[in-house]
């Protein structure tokens, strides 16, 4: 049973609790990972999968292998040009791109 009391406790709480705008969360979701980004150098990524030098992985063909196509590629949408990359703290990476940390979708 709520009392009155406990409504205006649990009322005062919830004000507390600071409103971010989704404008900033998206922003700050969409920065893309840069070329020159010391995690982007030591795996190799880059935008353009034709570019890299991959070999075959899991049973994968190299020229297979895509960011659309990696477990670390965190979308719904199968096409995307840009989506965020879990190895990347979840920084857009480039659908046709690819890393060494590339992982087939389960
Ligand atoms: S981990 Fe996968 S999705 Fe992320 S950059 Fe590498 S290949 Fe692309």
């Amino acid at each position: 049973m709520s009392t009155r009391r406990q409504f205006l406790k649990q009322g005062a709480a919830l004000a507390l609790i600071p409103l971010v705008p989704a404008a900033s969360l998206t922003a700050h979701a969409a920065a893309k990972v840069p070329l020159d980004d010391p995690a982007a150098k030591a795996l190799r990524y880059v935008e353009d999968a034709t570019q890299a030098n991959r070999a075959d992985k899991m049973g994968v063909a190299a020229s297979d292998q895509v960011c659309q196509n990696c477990r670390f590629y965190v979308t719904t949408d199968a096409g995307a040009a840009w989506a965020p990359c879990q190895l990347f703290q979840n920084r857009l990476v480039a659908g046709p791109g690819w890393c060494a940390g590339w992982v087939p979708k389960a």
